[in-house]
């Protein structure tokens, strides 16, 4: 909580480019932690905290509610993506809290997408679905994040209106990636084809990654090849830089 006071938290913005055209298409919003003794903390580090405390239900809506304001100076086509935690999702007035940041900050829900994991379906409750629900219906987009790690039940992808994957990136870059790995990202991809959906992987490190997941049928990727996730003024300058130069030339090697 004091962090939030002390200005200590800021929104860094990771690229997910068109693996057709090289474009950024939506920016992810990664929360950062700057401590004046202990230095740069991971959202892997603290938000497990923020959960089991609590205090993710305002830092969430104090997350969302800064993505919204840097994404509605971007151009109309650039969308924002948010992780919500599940924890988020089942306080009360979950909802109202999305759609009064967006209101606040003059953002066209339909440019806002948010990710959350199968965790959220652990215990399936009516809220979750009425919360997706009603958001959905007033045009906010879902993806559904680190696919292939939990249960990867397609019972949610069925029950659900996602319009997104995202293949985890161990399936993408790392030790355990391979023939196995490259026939699974082709199996979602195939999937997500026939369903309209988009397919994202993740964790895209080298050009030869990103040349494989696209030939696998993935339709974005996301990854320190393309960026890494950066302060709102240096995703803006990618943004400018794509006026100038070809953003295609981001795909090729
Ligand atoms: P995530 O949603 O899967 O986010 C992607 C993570 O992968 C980010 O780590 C990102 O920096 C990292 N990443 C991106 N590209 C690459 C790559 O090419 N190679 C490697 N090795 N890593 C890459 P980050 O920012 O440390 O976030 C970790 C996790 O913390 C996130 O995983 C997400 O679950 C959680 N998180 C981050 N920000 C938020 C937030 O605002 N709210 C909530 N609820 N959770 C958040
Ligand atoms: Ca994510
Ligand atoms: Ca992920």
């Amino acid at each position: 909580r004091a962090a939030i006071q002390r200005d200590e938290l800021s929104i860094f913005f990771q690229p997910i480019v068109d693996l057709e055209t090289g474009r950024i298409r939506t920016f992810e919003a990664l929360v950062r932690w700057f401590h004046p003794e202990k230095g740069e903390l991971r959202p892997d580090e603290f938000i497990p905290v923020a959960e089991e405390t609590g205090v993710i239900i305002t830092l969430g809506n104090w997350i969302t509610a800064q993505a919204a304001k840097a994404a509605a100076q971007w151009p109309e086509d650039v969308t924002i993506a948010v992780n919500l935690s599940p924890v988020q999702i089942r306080a009360p007035g979950a909802a109202l809290g999305i759609l009064t940041a967006l209101r606040d900050a003059k953002l066209d829900p339909r440019r806002l997408e948010l990710e959350v994991t199968e965790s959220l379906f652990i215990d399936d409750n009516q809220h979750t679905a009425r919360f997706i629900e009603d958001l959905s219906a007033e045009g906010v987009r879902f993806a559904l994040d680190d696919f292939g790690t939990g249960y990867s039940s397609l019972g949610y992808i069925n029950k659900f209106p996602f319009k997104k994957i995202k293949v985890d990136r161990s399936f993408v870059s790392g030790p355990n990636v391979g023939l196995k790995s490259d026939a699974i990202i082709r199996a979602v991809a195939e999937m997500g084809s026939t369903l309209e959906m988009e397919i994202v992987a993740e964790g895209l490190e080298t050009i030869d990654q990103v040349h494989a997941v696209r030939a696998a049928g993935c339709t974005l990727g996301q990854g320190y090849y393309f960026s890494r996730a950066v302060p709102d003024y240096l995703a803006a300058m990618l943004l400018a830089q794509e006026q100038d130069s070809d953003p295609a030339a981001r795909l090729a090697s």
